[in-house]
Parts: structure tokens; sequence; C-alpha cells
């Protein structure tokens, strides 16, 4: 169980599915690791996406095996370069070992059944 009371930047609802299904089964590692590489990178970060049930990774067109679905991954919101820059030092150091680049997000997750350590620039 995650001590919300003690990860100082992120609430607990910024990782419910946003389907409205009320699913929120975010990993505590993620968090913990999330919550120490906002602390660095000393930036908002803003999570677009979080946990998602079955229904909605399909909705949004998520591969069946989403570490979404799984409470392994965040989409994180990128509205500049400097601000991608930041973020994505920041999980690296952390030690997150799967990070997907977008041009407006960032994928990252601790899925580590899928192919990791990797850094991949999604077209
Ligand atoms: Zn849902």
């Amino acid at each position: 169980m995650i001590d919300w009371l003690m990860v100082e930047h992120f609430k607990k609802e910024e990782f419910t599915c946003k389907c409205g299904c009320g699913l929120n089964n975010i990993n505590d590692d993620v968090v913990y690791m999330l919550d120490t590489a906002r602390q660095w990178a000393n930036i908002p970060f803003k999570i677009n996406c979080g946990c998602r049930c079955k229904k909605h990774n399909k909705d949004v067109g998520g591969v069946t095996d989403s570490a979404h679905t799984k409470g392994l991954a965040v989409d994180i919101s990128t509205p500049s370069d400097s601000v991608r820059f930041s973020i994505v030092s920041a999980l690296l150091k952390v030690g997150f070992k799967r990070v997907l680049l977008y041009d407006t997000f960032i994928h990252c997750d601790m899925d580590l059944s899928k192919p990791n350590p990797i850094l991949i620039i999604m077209k």
C-alpha cells in the first residue's frame, strides 16, 4: 500500500483511470520514483494518464498488454523542449528503465516484462 502522506508532489487521484471507472492500481515504486524525479526536476509534472482499465485502454488505442493497465506506467505532459529535457533527465536518474518520447508527452513505465532499458522516440 502506498502511504500517500509520504508522497510530496502527487495526489492519488492524478493516477486514477480517466474513464470514470475509479480504477487505481498504480504501483508503489512507480509513485515513489516519480515523486523523487519530480523533486529533482523541480518543475511540475502533469500526469496525462496513469492507470487504465481494459476498456479505457482499448478506447484510447493502447496496446493490449499496456503497462498502464498494470499500474506501471504514466504519461507526463511536455509543453516544451526544455521541460522534456528536465523530466527525461530526472526519470533516467531515478531509474526508470523504459522511456518513450512523444511530441507532447513522455510515457515512462517500469513493466520489466517488456524490453529494457530503452529510450525510444515515437513517431
Ligand atoms: Zn476505466
